[in-house]
């Protein structure tokens, strides 16, 4: 039996929501992920169970690596659907938010969000979550969304409701947050409700496949590439720095998703304790920031680069030149130096 982690009260209010509305519409934050794109399938397949009209909408297009995900066509992204979406907001009576906590992770779908009169329930891990719901799961102890989804829907009693296909989406959101349960996965009942899964069906395995080794040739290449030519390595700080153009990114015919892992490889050098990967787009620079142990990589994100995130996850935003924000982090090292002291 899992520890009842979400408060009484919101199980509660969450399945008198569920079962008074409709027409149900669920969101997740800009550059959707594994664990937003599964959350967000798995909450879609079970109100389905259900009986209710519900739709997935992301701001923008989430890696191909996730196209298998059963649902993923029914899914509509905003950037290339926006008439559609706007359409499916007016209607909605219910919108749930998944994986992020603040609106502005919703990028151009803000205003479609706020202005929608529906009632809002977050469903999230991130610290500090913002007041735009009038529901708010939100712990970020758990290390998944797609685990928040799963204790919600056990909570309401309604295990019997999870099919093969919500267990699959809810598998691949646990699995990608935790990089193949590899870092934020110590958590004991996270491998109590992995086999629940496992026990309806789930192949953990083929989507470990599915998710992590299914790269185009460019894809490994463009990763070799960054460790062997572009990676900094940064002893005194125990950190490293990728820093890519466009230009570069075009030479391994760049898709989204290809640089999705990358941030990670420095962190198997003994002595790197943070990793940095910043991805020059049309309009910004990208970076994204993993750390080990007690390194603050939220806390780097925020000071720098008006991000946030979680302690070893975090990500950011330039709109400086990758020469400049390469710049403005190295001068900014030293004064991390301090979390490297408590690291010992
Ligand atoms: P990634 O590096 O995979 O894009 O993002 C890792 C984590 O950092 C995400 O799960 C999210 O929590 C956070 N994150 C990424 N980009 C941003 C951003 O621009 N702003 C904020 N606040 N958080 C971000
Ligand atoms: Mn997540």
């Amino acid at each position: 039996m899992l520890s009842k982690i979400i408060a009484e009260d919101l199980v509660s209010r969450l399945r008198e929501a569920i079962d008074i509305k409709e027409k149900i519409v669920i969101v997740s934050h800009v550059g959707p992920d594994g664990d937003a794109v599964g959350s967000s399938l798995a909450l879609w397949h079970y109100l389905h169970q259900l009986g209710k009209t519900a739709q997935v909408i992301v701001p923008s297009a989430f890696p191909s690596f996730l196209d298998w995900m059963p649902g993923a066509s029914n899914i509509i992204v905003y950037e290339k659907d926006k008439e559609k979406a706007d359409d499916v907001f007016l209607l909605a009576d219910l919108i749930f938010a998944l994986d992020f906590n603040t609106p502005s992770r919703v990028d151009k779908m803000q205003d479609a969000l706020l202005n929608s009169p529906a009632p809002k329930i977050l469903i999230d891990h991130h610290l500090h979550p913002d007041s735009f719901a009038q529901i708010v799961i939100s712990y970020p102890e758990i290390s998944s969304t797609s685990e928040l989804v799963f204790r919600a829907i056990c909570r309401m009693g309604h295990f019997d409701k999870i099919t093969l296909e919500c267990a699959q989406c809810i598998m691949t959101g646990m699995m990608t947050d935790t990089g193949g349960f590899t870092y934020n996965s110590n958590q004991p009942e996270i491998y109590n409700i992995i086999s629940e899964l496992i026990k309806l069906g789930v192949d953990k395995d083929d989507i470990y496949r599915k998710v992590f080794n299914t790269f185009s040739v460019d894809r490994l290449k463009l990763s070799s590439f960054c460790v062997y030519k572009k990676m900094k390595v940064f002893p005194k700080y125990k950190a490293a720095l990728i820093a890519l153009s466009m230009d570069e990114l075009e030479k391994f015919n760049y898709r989204q998703g290809d640089t999705e892992g990358i941030v990670n490889m420095p962190l198997s050098i003994e002595g790197v304790i943070f990793s940095v990967l910043m991805r020059e787009d049309s309009d910004k620079i990208k970076i994204s920031l993993r750390s080990q142990g007690a390194f603050p990589a939220n806390k780097v994100a925020s000071d720098l680069f008006g991000g946030g995130g979680h302690l070893n996850a975090a990500g950011g935003e330039s709109y400086m030149t990758l020469k400049e924000t390469v710049d403005k982090f190295k001068k900014a090292l030293p004064d991390y130096l301090e979390f490297l002291e408590e690291q010992e």
